[in-house]
């Protein structure tokens, strides 16, 4: 058996929370591995423009991704690729085990975020990548000047669906309430664009095509019981986020529904040695700013926890 490799830390997820994980314990001096089972980046990846991100007027979530990761690069964080499977206690050691390999560490940062949720209607498995998308930025540029809706009413569906609105013809944003959830900001704009319109109280049902491509998608108007449908080449789903933290089950760290509980004051979980950060905790706010605070705190405090160590 090959010998684990050993490391200060290993910080799991290359989103904005463990990137800032990674610089800081890498400027600490610390032998720091971040790893990430893909592209550094997380949901930023996904993200069209951020403008709530101190420093940037505006600016483009991969971009953001690239100056973050510059910073990990400059201080000699490693990064490497590997799907956490799960991580075992062995007291001042963490064992990490991957589909790449084990590594072991004195401490861990779990930065595993979270990911979009799907709805569960007929057709949108059938159609993911063929006009069922979860990514304005990856996707939108597909529906150039043809009808598109956006499933969700919250600030994602109404960020990404004034993004679309720049591409397509038309954008119909779907909403299951009367009123959106989005920051006042947004709705504002969204109300202000002629290209955007709404459909409330609605209730999706299924996502239609002709055996290629999205044709349609259909809704109960919850106040009629009427089924009824809008006509679309791109539907995009914003219907909120799930915790990616089945790897982390057997540390005991998590709540009912899967949320990481770390200390919001020094990022500590109930397993010494074990910090978390970033969306994957249970918080109320999901954002780039405050999962980089965090970031920030958990970095520093593995530096303290490793020295406070016999
Ligand atoms: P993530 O960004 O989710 O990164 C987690 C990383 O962990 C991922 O790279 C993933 O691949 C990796 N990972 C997961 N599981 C494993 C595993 N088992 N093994 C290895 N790696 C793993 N925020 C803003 O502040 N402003 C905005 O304008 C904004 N717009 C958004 C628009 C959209 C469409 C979306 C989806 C999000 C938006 N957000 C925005 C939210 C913001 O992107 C998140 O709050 C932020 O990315 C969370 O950072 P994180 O590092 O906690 O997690």
């Amino acid at each position: 058996m090959t010998e684990a490799e050993i490391f200060d830390v290993i910080i799991i997820g290359a989103g904005p929370a463990g990137m800032t994980s990674a610089i800081y314990a890498a400027r600490s001096n610390l032998k720091t591995l971040l790893l990430d089972r893909g592209i550094y980046g997380g949901q930023m990846n996904n993200t069209a423009e951020i403008e709530n991100y101190p420093g940037y007027e505006s600016i483009l979530g991969p971009d953001l991704s690239q100056k973050m990761y510059d910073g990990v690069e400059k201080f000699g964080a490693d990064y490497r690729y590997g799907t956490v499977q799960t991580i075992n206690d062995l007291g001042t050691v963490k064992e990490v085990i991957t589909d790449e390999g084990t590594y072991q560490a004195g401490a861990v940062i779990l930065a595993t975020g979270a990911e979009h949720r799907k709805i569960g209607i007929p057709g949108e498995e059938e159609y993911g990548g063929r006009g069922v998308s979860y990514c304005a930025v990856c996707d939108g540029n597909f529906f150039k000047n043809k009808d598109i809706a956006v499933v969700g009413g919250g600030d994602s569906a109404v960020e990404e669906g004034i993004y679309l609105a720049n591409l397509g013809r038309s954008v119909t944003i779907i909403h299951r309430r009367d009123q959106l959830r989005a920051q006042k900001i947004l709705q504002d704009r969204a109300f202000a664009n002629d290209k955007i319109h709404f459909i409330w109280n609605a209730d999706v049902k299924e996502i239609i095509g002709d055996g290629k491509a999205v044709t349609e998608i259909t809704y109960r108007d919850k106040q009629t019981d009427e089924i009824k449908s809008v006509p679309a080449s791109g539907i995009f789903i914003y219907v909120g986020v799930l915790p990616m933290t089945d790897a982390f089950k057997s540390l005991g760290v998590l709540d009912n529904n899967g949320w990481i509980i770390s200390n919001p004051e020094d990022m500590t979980t109930s397993v010494p040695g074990v910090f978390a950060v970033g969306d994957a905790r249970k918080k109320d706010l999901r954002q780039i700013a405050n999962a980089v605070g965090e970031g920030a705190v958990a970095g520093k405090g593995v530096f303290d926890y490793l020295q406070s160590l016999p």
